[in-house]
């Protein structure tokens, strides 16, 4: 045997697995992604892949989406950022909705892979027409009435396109249905042809709305999110009432989504662990010195609300608070503030975290002690920015990612049952939500939860 000296660190290579989440249900994820996005160490995720999924995972999450109050990647940097962890010898998982190769920008990804020398994998993923088509039981091909099948894009509106074939599936067209309609009107399909937009496909709130191509195009505008388009006589296939339709759906708050997993019933899993995780210790040496931070950021409604529940529960109040200038982004969090009976100093309404450097900057906010309360995935860009600035900053993890997402993303009206697994849970669930619509049925694991229950919404 002979003996090699370890690589040093900046030599190593990592490696890269391009992965497709498959379109929503968690468990239509691959048996093989699943085995490499445990073994990952980053995990580059966009949009479109459910928080339920990539909470199972323990490498550190990189949101690379849209959503407004994070960082906003263009596609460019979501490469860079990709070649920065494999460099760093990294074993990177990039996650995408659906298949990495259907309008899914693999492509550019591995282009920037192969130039930069990086070894790499696809593991495709289920792509949103397959899910669409399985969970409303409408087929895409079907001998006799299809024998062909598009997958197009809707947007931009310029790209539109009407191949020639029987089942026509357009991704992307929360707010283009009209377009791709007059694009198929005008290729000469009759105004008899079955169409249907399916939105939410494969998950608890899967809605599908079904008409025919005249009836869809005299209605009024709509925007579906997201959704595709299905077009071809195979949708009379549909039923409403279905095996999806009709299974009950319940969120089951606390716990590992896995112990819970059952063919009885819809799981829509609510982890509930916002509160937890916050990392105490920090937060109370914090509080401790709460009054020596010359200013507080609060960015979103949820670093408002957690930020006060902590701050309360260490004994503190509004009061400590009264030397250190106030500084909101966005209208929640100031409409949030309000409700703590606190009037920011400042309500800055910037586009992205660039913004919020440049309108620190030209306040003059330099040579401060900053509190960022927020959650666990830190916005370095920010960060960065501001001491660049000459400030000293300090990041406060008061709630776990994924709060915000879950809150808003959690629709009530598809919601039969709630579940809760443990008193912990029925606490920061009545914290995010204050109250259970009526006609949703409740059951808890034990009789202190059951306790707890009554006493929150009781
Ligand atoms: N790579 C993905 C597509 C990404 S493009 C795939 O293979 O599915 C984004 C578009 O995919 C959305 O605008 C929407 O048209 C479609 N889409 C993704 N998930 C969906 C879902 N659960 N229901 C309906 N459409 C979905």
């Amino acid at each position: 045997m002979t003996a090699t000296a370890p690589i040093p660190e900046t030599q190593k290579q990592g490696y890269v697995y391009i992965i497709g989440a498959g379109p929503g249900d968690p468990e239509l994820l691959t048996v093989k992604a699943e085995r490499v996005l445990h073994d990952a160490d980053v995990i580059l995720y966009d949009d479109l892949v459910s928080l339920e999924l990539v909470d199972q995972f323990s490498g550190l999450k990189i949101y690379t989406g849209k959503r407004k109050d994070c960082h906003h990647f263009e596609q460019e940097e979501i490469n860079q950022e990709i070649v920065r962890h494999a460099r760093q010898g990294k074993t990177v998982a990039r996650l995408k909705g659906g298949d990495p190769f259907v309008f899914g920008r693999g492509g550019e990804e591995i282009d920037e892979l192969r130039k930069n020398g990086i070894g790499y994998e696809i593991i495709p993923g289920i792509t949103a027409a397959h899910g669409a088509s399985a969970y409303t039981e409408i087929p895409l091909t079907m001998r006799k009435i299809s024998s062909s099948v598009a997958f197009c894009t809707g947007h931009p509106v310029s790209k539109i396109q009407v191949p020639d074939a029987d089942t026509l599936v357009y991704y992307m067209v929360a707010s283009t249905v009209h377009d791709v309609l007059d694009a198929v009107a005008a290729k000469g399909r009759s105004g008899n042809t079955k169409v249907a937009v399916v939105q939410n496909a494969t998950r608890y709130n899967q809605q599908i709305f079904t008409g025919t191509l005249d009836e869809f195009r005299a209605r009024e505008r709509a925007v579906y999110s997201p959704a595709l388009l299905i077009i071809g006589d195979n949708i009379n296939q549909f039923i409403a009432e279905n095996w999806h339709s009709k299974k009950k759906k319940v969120l089951i708050t606390g716990g590992e989504a896995k112990r819970y997993s059952s063919t009885e019933y819809i799981m829509v899993h609510f982890p509930c662990r916002q509160i937890e995780g916050a990392d105490l210790s920090k937060v109370n040496d914090s509080l401790r010195q709460i009054e020596t931070y010359g200013v507080l950021l609060f960015q979103n409604k949820f670093s408002v609300k957690y930020f006060f529940k902590l701050l309360f529960d260490y004994g503190r109040d509004v009061r400590h608070l009264a030397k250190s200038r106030i500084i909101s982004t966005g209208r929640a969090a100031t409409a949030e503030l309000q409700k703590y009976g606190v009037i920011p100093d400042q309500s800055l309404e910037p586009e992205g975290c660039g913004d919020i450097v440049g309108m620190f900057r030209e306040q003059g906010i330099a040579a401060e002690s900053i509190l960022i309360p927020g959650s666990n995935l830190i916005d370095e860009y920010l960060i960065n920015g501001l001491q660049a600035l000459g400030n000293r900053v300090t990041p406060l993890c008061v709630y776990k990612h994924g709060a915000q997402e879950l809150e808003q993303s959690i629709d009530f009206d598809f919601i039969d049952e709630i579940y809760f697994a443990s008193p912990s849970c029925v606490n920061n669930f009545s914290t995010m939500f204050g109250s259970i619509p009526e006609r949703i049925t409740v059951t808890c694991a034990d009789q202190r939860t059951e306790e707890e229950y009554r006493k929150m919404f009781g």
